[in-house]
């Protein structure tokens, strides 16, 4: 998820690598740390923090090398602290890994490992593929040789880079799902998660594809497959500057994060469905299983975006998991004096897992005797630690300020504890169960075709983006996608927006409707598609500019909106994952086409560590 670098060649090794690091600090992490050879062995210097710290601390250890490995972490499995900290030594102190990305089967390689007598010194996920790297050198004797045949046994993403005390001039590097560039120079070459770590050295590069594994050495590369077989590769030049590669091309990360959906989306529910027995297993809630399964009451809290995926979490989990559930501001939550008994579970969303209000929410909760368990991104963070117990999202560090990719990657968890809540208290027959975890699974191909038409929202956006006023309806679960999409809007855009229940808008908002007012409704085919049409009508007869959500042939719509967006289908409780796509795609359009700061917007801050 985050970043790496590595260096053979003949100058001094750490500088590079720490500089590289340095360059790398955008994308967000919590640790860093540096492996190089030197006399013959692997040295390590790794710590929770920034870079700057681990420089201060190399400063005291200087190390004389010319091959090295450099990580910053942003921690997925185990806590962000000095052990857990990448580079991971395997338990003979001969080889160095660092490691981009998530080991899907870890815990039963890990199992089989220690079994056999090997002890691990870490929490992490990455320990058990340079131990299993490790069991393969100890037959083999070939560095290259032993991490193909470890990857052959690993499910999940990785982008690695691995060095060994016993083969000096080497570096092995490998990718599956996250990015790799080799950088060549004379005599000397790099490896990194991305060119901005490399390219003050060398602007000639070839990107690594997924499978591919490369051999470097002062002498130079090879690039081959996992599989051994010889691989075609090009080498490119790089053109663009820092900036755009940090953005990974895009012009924005806000546009980078929404792009990056398919893949977020992937991650967070990787390894977590059991798709056989149709359901999910959502390991960090083990403990606490039945407590869940026989809660009176479910109340989930936050703030935000993720208050609205609290929402969707309400609709979701009553509909399927059959538990009451309510939903409310964590900032509410704390102050109100709240009814809560042993019996109930207190789910907090957050992101950032600091939010001031959220975390006062779960200390109330507590103290009340309730269950209280986290929904968050970061690992480790102040509500990871509080809970009695939670689930991670795995959409990695999010930058731009306007939640995308974490919103998504909270649906999904809060999917897979639906599936997993409504299987076990017999709500959701296995075949239906089946039928969820196959739509679950197809979400990311859905979210990408969707992704296809940023164009298409681009014209629509430049149309619209001189509106003072935006109206957003959907209704069932995509009145929340309602809400959440006129948030994007006034965040980035700072145009005056509201979500409404559809059906709500008689009641109020209808007087806002004329002419000028785009007035977004989110229309998928769901058993309310029906009544939708008609709150269609009403803002027709107004002559308010609709611009519609809907599925894919959808004519009736099609003659009333002025503009109509296409979404795949999926199962109802799945469509905000889709229905949210095109929103956050217009609402960046329009911020762009009214010369917003799209990723800092004014007076947000990402993680509102403050009441
Ligand atoms: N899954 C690994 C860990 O938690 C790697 C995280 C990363 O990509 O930085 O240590």
């Amino acid at each position: 998820m985050c970043g790496l670098v590595g260096y053979i060649g003949d100058r001094e090794a750490t500088p590079i690598l720490l500089n590289g690091l340095k360059r790398l600090e955008y994308r967000g992490y919590d640790s860093a740390g540096i492996a190089v050879l030197q006399n013959g062995n692997i040295d390590v210097l790794k710590r929770a923090g920034k870079v700057n710290d681990l420089e201060t601390l190399s400063a005291l250890h200087p190390f004389a090398s010319t091959v090295g490995i450099g990580h910053t972490r942003w921690a997925t499995h185990g806590e962000p602290n000095d052990q857990n900290a990448h580079p991971h030594v395997d338990h003979t102190g001969t080889i160095a890994l660092i490691h981009n990305g998530i080991i899907e089967n870890y815990s039963a390689i890990r199992r089989r490992l220690e079994r056999d007598g090997i002890e691990f010194k870490t929490d992490t996920d990455t320990e058990s593929l340079v131990q299993l790297i490790s069991t393969f050198y100890d037959i083999t004797g070939n560095l290259e040789q032993s991490v193909r045949l470890a990857l052959k046994e690993v499910d999940g993403t990785y982008g690695i880079a691995v060095i060994s005390s016993r083969e000096p001039g080497k570096l092995i590097a490998a990718r599956m799902g996250s990015p790799l560039v080799l950088g060549i120079n004379d005599g000397e070459y790099f490896v990194a998660s991305d060119a901005s770590a490399i390219v003050h050295h060398t602007r000639q590069v070839i990107f690594l594809e997924d499978g591919n594994i490369a051999t470097l050495t002062r002498d130079g590369y090879e690039v081959k497959t996992i599989g051994d077989e010889a691989v075609e590769h090009k080498i490119e030049q790089i053109t663009f500057d820092i900036e755009q590669i940090e953005k990974g091309g895009y012009d924005h990360f806000m546009l980078k994060e929404i792009h990056e959906q398919p893949q977020t989306i992937m991650d967070s529910m990787r390894g977590r469905i059991l798709k056989d027995k149709g359901t999910a297993k959502l390991g960090g809630l083990r403990d606490v299983v039945s407590a869940l399964e026989g809660a009176r009451r479910i109340i989930i809290t936050a703030c935000g975006t993720s208050w609205h995926a609290g929402l969707v979490g309400e609709y979701m989990l009553e509909q399927y998991a059959r538990i009451p559930v309510e939903v409310e501001y964590a900032s509410e939550f704390r102050y109100r004096s709240p009814v809560l008994t042993e019996n109930d579970v207190v789910i907090a969303i957050s992101q950032s897992g600091e939010t001031a209000d959220t975390l006062a929410a779960i200390r109330e909760a507590k103290l009340r005797g309730a269950t209280v368990l986290g929904i968050c991104n970061v690992v480790g963070s102040s509500i990871a630690r509080e809970t009695h117990a939670g689930v991670y999202t795995h959409a990695g560090p999010e930058i731009g300020v306007a939640s995308t990719k974490a919103f998504t990657s909270q649906l999904v968890v809060l999917s897979l504890l639906t599936l997993m809540l409504g299987r076990t208290r017999g709500f959701i027959s296995l075949d239906e169960g089946r039928k969820f975890a196959d739509e679950l699974l197809s979400i990311p191909d859905k979210v990408r075709e969707i992704l296809e038409k940023a164009d298409e929202i681009r014209e629509l956006a430049r149309q619209i983006h001189t509106a003072n006023n935006a109206l957003y309806l959907g209704r069932g679960y995509n009145f929340p996608t309602a809400l959440e999409g006129a948030l994007k809007l006034k965040e980035i855009s700072y145009i005056h927006a509201e979500g409404y229940p559809a059906a709500e808008m008689k009641h109020g908002p209808i007087a806002l409707i004329d002419e000028n007012m785009p007035v977004v409704v989110i229309a998928p085919q769901d058993r309310i598609h029906e009544k939708v049409i008609s709150n269609i009508q009403e803002v027709r007869a107004r002559k308010g500019k609709v611009i519609a959500i809907v599925n894919r042939d959808d004519s009736t719509i099609e003659e009333l909106a002025q503009f109509v967006i296409e979404v795949p289908t999926t199962v109802d409780f799945l469509s905000p994952l889709l229905t949210i796509i095109p929103l956050q795609l217009l609402a960046y359009s329009i911020a762009v086409f009214r010369d917003c700061n799209v990723d800092q917007p004014r007076n947000l801050a990402k993680s509102v560590t403050v009441e």
